[in-house]
């Protein structure tokens, strides 16, 4: 059997003829033809991360809800939307999104620590599925929108904190004791107990979210336990609750990183929750970059290579306000050559983007034989870039394109300088 030609962790990217393609195209000419900083999607990839967790819940009663921040554009959500997926927003920008994209209210939950009141009346005029509330004060004014509002009831959540270190970036972590989200474990019982009493809400589950890029099963597993423990406390109240959150979260390799598959990830916990007697209660989950992290790259051009007095340059045209991730996380995306020249040849050189910051860098200490003009793909790219995409230094943000084997379809046209000015004034 020849070698296969995709990259480790990447199964629709690979090198073939000595070119980068994703799935049956090479990502050359998608540059070529939409220009660089390009993002380029395998709806192959999406489709084998939601089949994973699809098969983690064969014969369950469990809703996939997509966590559209991971990666919010229309094009996108349409991939989700027509796999019958459900979605969690945590704005009404993100709600007016995923219906445009042809979701289903009746499968939409809304997390969030602020949500508004313009926001409250917007979900519950589309019927949206459930509120994941992070408060107590956000209870009473979900509560007096709900009965100002002709009489419909909103249907919550609350979001527990079950503090579980999930050792991930602390800025990705979000269910230890110090974070801003959720209801203490100590205040949960007494919290569902108000919210139960308020006549606007109807007490429909409890949800947890730990925290992102998640690798090891032993925080889900515990989160899960201390969730359960809580689930018969309250429904001992006499609160029944219908379904059971237990957020996203869950990570994907950026560099030898080894998450479990989600499928195998849920054989576990579906074992302790079939052992706790909670296996037929209805699931929901909320994965984000799991379901498109490795789905992306961003093609960037190589502008100038530049020797430092320490440090060899190597400056492209993208930058951190199309790849935020390493200035906000320091986090790691590998760096391939879209064309593979003699690796004899390489330097050690710090990726860089154009913007005016040091924090503007997007790879560093890298071996690259590279030459102003070449093309390099930055991968692990489909989550928590594109949608964190920023105008900072008027730079306009990326287009992106969908492959599916050998059909690409431009999902997001490049950003101009017009589009930018629209909304000011002089
Ligand atoms: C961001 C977020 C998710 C998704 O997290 P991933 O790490 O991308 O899977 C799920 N639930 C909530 C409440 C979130 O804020």
């Amino acid at each position: 059997m020849s070698p296969s030609p995709a990259l480790p962790g990447h199964p629709h990217i690979a090198q073939r003829d000595g070119a980068l393609h994703v799935e049956a195209l090479p990502l050359a000419a998608l540059a070529r033809e939409h220009g660089t900083p390009l993002f380029v999607y395998s709806k192959q990839w999406m489709l084998d991360a939601l089949a994973a967790y699809q098969r983690g819940f064969e014969g369950r009663d469990a809703l996939i809800c997509y966590a559209m921040k991971a990666n919010s554009s229309l094009g996108v959500l349409r991939v989700f939307a027509e796999a019958g997926c459900g979605f969690d927003i945590v704005s009404g920008g993100e709600l007016a999104r995923v219906l445009a994209a042809g979701a289903d209210p009746a499968k939409v939950i809304f997390s969030g620590v602020g949500k508004t009141r313009a926001e409250m009346r917007q979900a519950l005029a589309a019927g949206i599925a459930c509120f994941n509330v992070e408060s107590e004060a956000e209870l009473e004014v979900l509560n007096a929108v709900a009965l100002e509002e002709a009489g419909r009831r909103a249907r919550i959540s609350i979001r527990i904190n079950p503090n579980v270190d999930p050792k991930t970036h602390p800025y990705i972590s979000t269910g230890l004791k110090g974070n801003k989200f959720g209801v203490a474990h100590d205040r949960a019982l007494a919290t569902y107990r108000h919210a139960a009493s308020l006549p606007g809400l109807e007490v429909v589950g409890i949800d947890c979210h730990i925290g992102s890029q998640i690798t090891e099963a032993s925080p889900y597993l515990d989160a899960l336990e201390r969730v359960l423990d809580l689930v018969v406390l309250i429904e001992e109240a006499g609160i029944p609750l219908h379904h059971l959150d237990f957020g996203g979260g869950l990570g994907i390799d950026y560099n030898h990183d080894t998450p479990p598959a989600a499928d195998a990830l849920w054989k576990q916990l579906l074992a302790r929750l079939d052992a706790r007697g909670f296996g037929q209660r209805k699931l929901v989950v909320e994965p984000g970059r799991s379901l498109v992290g490795n789905a992306g790259v961003c093609v960037t051009e190589v502008l100038y290579t530049k020797p430092g007095e320490d440090k060899n340059f190597c400056i492209v045209d993208a930058a951190m306000n199309d790849l935020p991730r390493p200035a906000m996380y320091q986090a790691f995306h590998r760096i391939v050559p879209l064309a593979a020249r003699d690796a004899a040849g390489a330097t050690t050189y710090d990726v860089v983007g154009p913007v005016c910051e040091s924090g503007d860098w997007i790879g560093r200490d890298r071996e690259l034989n590279v030459a102003q003009g070449d093309l390099l793909a930055v991968l692990s790219a489909g989550a928590y870039c594109m949608s964190m995409a920023s105008n900072y230094n008027t730079r306009g943000r990326a287009a992106e394109v969908l492959v599916a084997g050998n059909r690409a379809t431009l999902i997001r046209r490049r950003e101009s300088v017009e589009d930018q000015l629209r909304n000011e004034l002089t």
